[in-house]
């Protein structure tokens, strides 16, 4: 899950003093801090000047709190919404996608994204959705209590109006190269975090636009989405290792601040995910449990009073549950309707 620390963003109440916190000059490009109401605090924008206008890389989550900034960094750089000429998405994820819209309306800019990403948000909000009923159906099947699904289930509903209205799109996938700031960058596949997450990489300066796949300070989420199967822990630690082949000198994350170690962050990032396997495979030894119940024992039972992480840390843990299932490590059997995973003995 995000574990990162928590706290809330607070915002100044002048609207200069907002741009000043929220926009940081770095010479050629610009980031903005564009606040989220979760414990992450602010997700990542990036603007780089083009012949004309901007190009605007993942917009932010659609809050009243989110345009406020928007508008008072716009007023602070001197520009107007039809100066952002193009919005890039690295992934479909709301805290990155759900902003799209509303800055497509107000500066008539096409929006870029993968087919795979896109296919997601229609999935999830392109109207008459199960995906809600399909992981409450999920975290029954492995143990989670029907008030605590209900309660992820109402979590999830409130998102609609926060990634709307939804873009017009344009598609653009992995393999090709794209002009950003007068350079050529390199579209990656970077999936498990996200299926369809691109990453952008410019080879020359050695500046990769990673989004949530690489973030300091912060372990990415990897999750089991119902209707995608497969094993995302897998295609997560898979495109780690892709990565780690680009000589990066400045990393562009959708969280935090721009760092400087993306190899040596990769690497802590493999490490944490080993250390929890074999954690999890040493708690499954002692005795079978759900997911559920290696949910609370990983996390801590105090998500339960917050559904949007407790949601993040169950289809994490699930995730987990697959590779090792996948690999032989842990077997499966159904309990009365549940999920019991044991240890094998190899
Ligand atoms: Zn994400
Ligand atoms: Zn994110």
């Amino acid at each position: 899950m995000m574990s990162g620390e928590q706290g809330e963003f607070s915002l100044s109440a002048r609207t200069d003093e907002v741009a000043v916190d929220s926009v940081i000059w770095h010479g050629e490009w610009v980031q903005v801090k564009v606040p989220l109401p979760f414990s992450l605090k602010w997700v990542n924008s990036y603007l780089f000047p083009e012949e004309e206008g901007y190009t605007l890389i993942d917009p932010g989550l659609r809050t009243d709190e989110a345009i406020r900034v928007w508008d008072a960094v716009l007023h602070k750089l001197g520009l107007q919404w039809t100066d952002i000429t193009r919005i890039l998405l690295t992934h479909q994820h709301p805290d990155h996608y759900g902003l799209a819209g509303y800055v497509q309306q107000k500066s008539g800019a096409p929006v870029f994204i993968s087919r795979l990403s896109h296919a997601y948000a229609v999935r999830l909000w392109g109207g008459s959705s199960d995906f809600s009923e399909q992981l409450q159906a999920l975290y029954g099947k492995h143990g989670m209590p029907s008030e605590l699904r209900e309660a992820i289930g109402e979590n999830l509903e409130t998102f609609v109006a926060m990634v709307s209205p939804q873009p017009k799109v344009t598609y653009i996938e992995a393999g090709s190269s794209i002009a950003i700031g007068g350079m050529d960058w390199l579209l990656i596949d970077a999936p498990g975090h996200a299926n369809g997450q691109l990453c952008f990489y410019e080879q020359e300066r050695g500046w990769m636009l990673c989004g949530d796949q690489v973030l300091p300070h912060i372990t990415p989420n990897v999750s089991v989405v119902p209707g995608e199967g497969g094993d995302p822990l897998e295609a997560f630690l898979t495109s780690l290792e892709e990565l780690k082949a680009y000589e990066v000198k400045l990393a562009f994350p959708g969280h935090r601040d721009p760092f400087t170690d993306f190899t040596g962050r990769i690497t802590e990032l493999q490490q944490h995910h080993e250390r929890r396997l074999e954690r999890m495979v040493a708690m499954l030894a002692e005795e079978p449990r759900t997911a559920f119940g290696m949910c609370e024992v990983l996390f801590g039972s105090r998500l339960r009073e917050n559904p949007h992480n407790l949601r993040f840390a169950m289809s994490e843990t699930i995730a987990h549950l697959v590779y090792l299932e996948r690999r032989g490590r842990i077997a499966s059997a159904v309990v009365d309707g549940v999920h019991q995973y044991a240890a094998t003995l190899l």
